[in-house]
């Protein structure tokens, strides 16, 4: 989930800035269990779980073996033994619904020729913490295991039961993680009824939050697989139809000529409302005053391709395999394409398009990954209440709004079932290191690590742990 970030785009000016004033605050931290945390970030991120293949099994054991010092019994879930998923629940004998804290294990891989420092070493350097993970989404297990183990060590009365539950396979659609999960194990969501997630974003200016966006839905991913057969042989005298990757390159122009109107749905429209708030210059202006008709002509001048993500569908070719060398045609070749449709769409009319633009040249098509589209959480929860309570005293002048995001998360599998999920960013992150998200020397600030651990600790605990009142034994 990195593409709402890259939203926070700042003057450069900042990047000076930040750099010199980062370098004096990166003193060490003396709270405790933020000096934990950061231990158990780091020993997470050396643990390799890229997917493909996962290898998620590793880290879950990793995560049980710190639940299990603290007396918190959890257990491997999952049908593939090299995959499997962890699940903890803190009881509370009450009947309120219980919250989920999520996160994914694995991680997208990495070109270790293009990092600066090995991508699995967690190295701390500059006041970082380097590695894949390091902010998509470790970070984020780490924060939620800290303030569930909290609530456990400090005995604390919870009003609700609290679930610690860290899944496979979320990068790769999350099939063999939570979507598994919850259709194998119901009974270990009983009475669920709220989620916290990644998958939100802030914008971070310097060392501040100017606006807390709360994800409470997102588009819908369908990933296709296009493949071609063509004559095999000699190139020095090709068929008339060019051969296989001839006839796939026809393919991916007319898939790209599809027309992507743009449409306003209500939730993106809330979204683009509560996210100008924030914002003084032209693009502030824009989003808060977006309506249908869309102003075509100027949000193409004004928004960044992330906000106008949100407007349209999109059809991004993210792969292309075929031939070995100059001098040959090969007889087959294969493309990917991620589309991701407005979040109100199904997916058969894109498929239908697809298909017609496949059929002059015979492509085959290999669907991957087809979502439904899932209703947006509610705002007008006590868990919604709660989170902007917490952010903005964390950050007086900040503004906390719903917001929808291009990538896709597990949060949709909980959504399905009519229980509210939120993707969160408890952590500053400033835009350019954002970008390293999926990207090279992914890394995240151990400043800023530690400030989230202790916002997502204070969320936590307002939400779950019981008033004081009741904290009191009866008598
Ligand atoms: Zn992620």
């Amino acid at each position: 989930m990195s593409l709402l970030r890259r939203l926070a785009v700042l003057p450069l000016l900042f990047c000076l800035v930040a750099t010199v004033h980062c370098r004096r605050a990166a003193g060490g931290d003396s709270d405790p269990v933020e000096r934990e945390a950061e231990a158990a970030l780091v020993a997470y991120l050396r643990i390799d779980t890229s997917n493909p293949p996962g290898n998620e099994t590793s880290g879950a054991r990793f995560l049980q073996q710190l639940l299990a010092k603290e007396g918190i019994d959890a257990k491997l879930i999952g049908a593939d033994p090299n995959r499997q998923s962890l699940y903890a629940r803190l009881p509370s004998g009450t009947n309120e619904k219980a919250l989920v804290l999520l996160h994914h294990i694995d991680v997208v891989p990495v070109v270790a020729a293009e990092w600066t420092k090995p991508a699995f070493a967690g190295i701390r350097s500059g006041g970082y913490i380097w590695g894949r993970g390091a902010l998509d989404v470790k970070s984020l297990g780490i924060a939620e295991l800290m303030a569930f183990v909290d609530l456990k060590r400090r005995h604390l009365p919870l009003r609700r039961d609290v679930i610690f539950l860290a899944v496979a396979d979320e990068e790769m659609g999350g099939l063999h993680g939570c979507k598994e999960i919850l259709e194998q194990n119901p009974e270990l969501f009983a009475n669920t009824g709220f989620v916290l997630n990644e998958g939100g974003y802030n914008d971070t200016i310097v060392d501040h939050v100017s606006f807390w966006g709360i994800e409470v839905q997102a588009k819908v991913p369908l990933w296709l697989r296009i493949t071609m057969k063509g004559a095999a042989g000699h190139s020095a005298s090709p068929p008339d139809d060019g051969g296989a990757l001839a006839k796939l390159v026809r393919t991916l122009e007319a898939l790209q000529r599809i027309p992507t109107p743009y449409r306003l749905t209500p939730a993106v429209m809330r979204s683009f409302h509560a996210a100008g708030k924030a914002r003084q210059d032209e693009r502030g202006e824009v989003l808060r005053g977006i309506a249908e008709p869309v102003d075509t002509a100027r949000v193409d001048r004004v928004l960044s391709p992330g906000y106008r993500s949100l407007l349209r569908e999109t059809i991004a070719i993210t792969r292309i395999a075929g031939g070995n060398t100059i001098n040959a045609l090969p007889a087959n070749a294969v493309a990917d394409v991620d589309i991701r449709l407005l979040p109100d769409e199904t997916t058969a009319p894109m498929i239908e398009k697809v298909k017609k633009a496949l059929a002059p040249d015979g492509g085959g098509l290999q669907i991957l990954l087809a979502a439904e589209p899932v209703p947006d959480s509610p705002s007008d929860t006590p868990l919604f209440r709660t989170l902007a309570a917490a952010m903005t005293k964390f950050e007086p002048d900040s503004i906390v709004g719903p917001i929808v995001t291009a990538g896709t998360t597990d949060s949709r599998y909980f959504r399905a079932r009519g229980i509210v999920a939120y993707g969160i960013a408890p952590f500053k992150v400033n835009y350019y290191d954002a970008d390293t998200v999926h990207g090279n020397d992914e890394r995240i600030r151990a400043r800023f690590f530690s400030e989230g651990v202790r916002l997502m600790r204070t969320i936590v605990d307002d939400f779950c742990a019981a008033p004081a009142q009741e904290k009191r034994p009866a008598r």
